[in-house]
């Protein structure tokens, strides 16, 4: 999976209390102590640079701990890490799973574990898989074989807004 980690569902208007990013969010920091659990925000004032180049020093101070003042590291899911609650709602996703009579999955191909298991946990109870891709990879799989699960093959730009216009002339119907 290309780790969604660039914030992009937050900026797209989405709740940040309905929007559990699962591997992280680049735009915050954890000291690498830890000193406190926190998740803080990166200050609006860090340059956005190219990786080739460097970081002018004065910049460095804005990636400190402001409770101890060590180093800190970004707030994402590296790979040879684990998921857990505090940082990445672990087990609240999987409750949400719980619960899911639809998922529409879009653009991943599943190659992290929790992703896994919440797909898993929704077939388990019946509900719905879509998956959106523009090739087959393990979600589409596993939808395939579920009873009323399907694999559309299409980029999520495309599919995305046929689903609103679906469920506009839906909501149309359900009005009159
Ligand atoms: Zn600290």
């Amino acid at each position: 999976m290309g780790k969604n980690v660039d914030g992009l569902h937050i900026r797209a208007g989405n709740s940040i209390d309905r929007t559990y990013q699962i591997h992280g969010n680049i735009e915050y920091m954890r000291c690498i102590a830890p000193c406190s659990e926190d998740i803080i925000p990166i200050s609006q004032e860090m340059p956005i640079i190219s990786r080739e180049e460097k970081l002018p020093e004065k910049y460095w101070e804005l990636l400190r701990c402001p409770v101890c003042g060590r180093q800190t590291r970004p707030h994402v899911l590296l790979w040879d890490e684990s998921y857990n609650e505090h940082h990445y709602l672990f087990q609240s996703s999987l409750d949400v799973a719980l619960k899911t009579d639809l998922l529409i999955i879009a653009g991943t191909t599943g190659a992290t574990n929790l992703p896994n298991q919440i797909v898993s946990q929704v077939m388990a109870i019946g509900g719905t898989v879509i998956d959106i891709n523009i090739e087959r990879n393990i979600f589409s799989d596993m939808a395939e074989r579920s009873r009323n699960g399907f694999f559309w093959k299409s980029t999520s730009g495309s599919a995305f807004p046929q689903i609103v216009e679906v469920l506009r002339a839906y909501q149309g119907i359900l009005q009159h």
